[in-house]
């Protein structure tokens, strides 16, 4: 029954390519996540970048406080020798008052210098916030938006597998058990997901060796399924390609 060797050599290469369809889709499905993973960790590493520097400056501005409360503090102690030097008896008593004075006064101005510091430190961590912010607002949009359109296609991609493997069964339903089996079992040995190929020019598409020319004479009947010698590969002779060489 040659037009049904040709009917069923028709099939399984109909099936194979809805087959390698959807080899290729779920390898791009097998990423999706990957892909989605690194643009949160990109739109993270803007958010963690902000928020840090925040904290940072909350930091500062903590030890800002705590300087002012502490000059404060030496303020009022100075204050306080200020109006002891004034009912002071003896010379020795002022000249210790004075010293009193200078030594808090010093204190105070080393105080007001690391609160200065500290400004200018708040100043600049400010200045790096508001540029990540901005950089932030720039980018979260763009890489919301591409992780949306990664998910969509992912969705697409996954409404199209369904087809795909519907057809696939349907063409599996119409393809005999034998024939099935065969392309089944020569599938299962191969990396590539490529059981059956056409042979050109003597030539098995699949390995690319040659075929024995007394074979490649009786593949052209098309009588039954034969495998390549070579690879295994269910072969089938090509009359398109043959006819036009
Ligand atoms: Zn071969």
């Amino acid at each position: 029954m040659p037009s049904n060797i040709r009917q069923q050599i028709s099939l399984l290469v109909k099936l194979q390519e809805v087959e390698l369809s959807i080899q290729r889709t779920l390898l791009d499905l097998s990423r999706v996540e990957g892909r989605t993973a690194e643009l949160d960790a990109q739109l993270c590493e803007f958010e963690t970048a902000v928020e840090s520097g925040k904290a940072h400056i909350l930091e500062l501005s903590k030890r800002i406080r705590a300087l002012e409360s502490d000059l404060q503090t030496v303020q009022g102690r100075v204050e306080k020798s200020q109006e002891k030097l004034r009912s002071v008896k003896t010379n020795k008593e002022y000249q210790s008052g004075l010293k009193e004075i200078d030594d808090l006064s010093a204190i105070g101005s080393k105080i007001e210098d690391e609160i200065l510091a500290g400004m200018e430190q708040v100043e600049v961590a400010s200045a790096s916030v508001k540029d990540h912010q901005a950089r932030l607002n720039a980018q979260a949009g763009l890489i919301r938006a591409e992780k949306e359109s990664v998910l969509r296609d992912a969705e697409q991609a996954r409404r199209r597998l369904e087809g795909m493997r519907a057809d696939a069964t349907a063409l599996t339903d119409r393809i005999a058990a034998e024939a099935l089996a065969l392309y089944r079992r020569v599938k299962a040995k191969k990396a590539n997901g490529v059981a059956i190929c056409p042979v050109s020019a003597e030539v098995c598409g699949g390995c690319h060796v040659n075929i024995p020319p007394q074979m490649y004479n009786e593949l052209q009947r098309v009588d039954r399924l034969k495998n390549c010698p070579n690879c295994e590969r269910i072969i089938y002779w090509d009359e398109d390609q043959n006819r036009s060489e």
